[in-house]
């Protein structure tokens, strides 16, 4: 921690909050929708800076409502808050943060999503947490491709899977650029990364 880092994200609002300075940018946000806040929201709440950057959270966008993220609309009502922040802060890492009941797996994780919802399917990196692409919506107006932009779906009531969740938002705070992200998985998870790579260039058309 340097002199400069006059705040601290252990803040009880929900409201964004920013810690540490410079660059890179982290913007990691939860409670999107529904109740998905009680399962994800305490994972932002705590978290300490990141050793480098600047960390700004939303540990709870919307505790009411359920519109999906992969609804145009979504981002312009229920999740404006989230739009005002990547305006603001032109973050380089952007991390969603949902919760996912255990009989929704075999749907999130349906090799045939892509056809059926037009996004391509979740991958389990382990203890039920996945690993997805945020909404083309807020992926494409709002980011640089340069980005690393990702969304966990944490598993409803499972302890195992905060934990997780928790390390991995670790990870992703410390680092750098996209590749470093890509790197981890790729040693720790190689045929996840084998599958999330060619998602993402199919999807993105890379
Ligand atoms: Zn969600």
């Amino acid at each position: 921690m340097g002199k400069n880092d006059i705040f601290n994200c252990n803040n009880t609002s929900n409201d964004l909050k920013i810690c540490g300075s410079g660059l890179p940018i982290y913007l990691f946000v939860a409670g999107l929708h529904g109740d998905e806040w009680r399962q994800t929201s305490e994972l932002l709440l705590n978290i300490n800076p990141p050793e480098n950057g600047t960390l700004a959270v939303i540990p709870i966008v919307n505790d009411g409502e359920y519109i999906s993220t992969l609804d145009d609309q979504y981002y312009t009502t229920l999740g404006s808050k989230i739009i005002d922040a990547v305006e603001s802060l032109h973050p380089d890492v952007y991390v969603e943060l949902h919760s996912y009941s255990a009989y929704n797996f075999a749907k999130l994780t349906d090799g045939e999503r892509i056809n059926k919802t037009g996004v391509p399917a979740y991958i389990e990196l382990r203890d039920g947490v996945l690993l997805g692409s945020v909404a083309p919506y807020i992926r494409l107006n709002h980011f640089s491709m340069d980005a690393l932009c990702i969304s966990f779906e944490i598993q409803k009531d499972s302890e195992r899977s905060i934990h997780f969740a928790e390390e991995l938002l670790d990870v992703v705070k410390n680092c750098i650029k996209r590749d470093d992200f890509v790197e981890y998985l790729e040693k720790m998870f190689p045929s996840q990364a084998k599958r999330a790579i060619e998602n993402y260039k199919k999807f993105y058309g890379l």
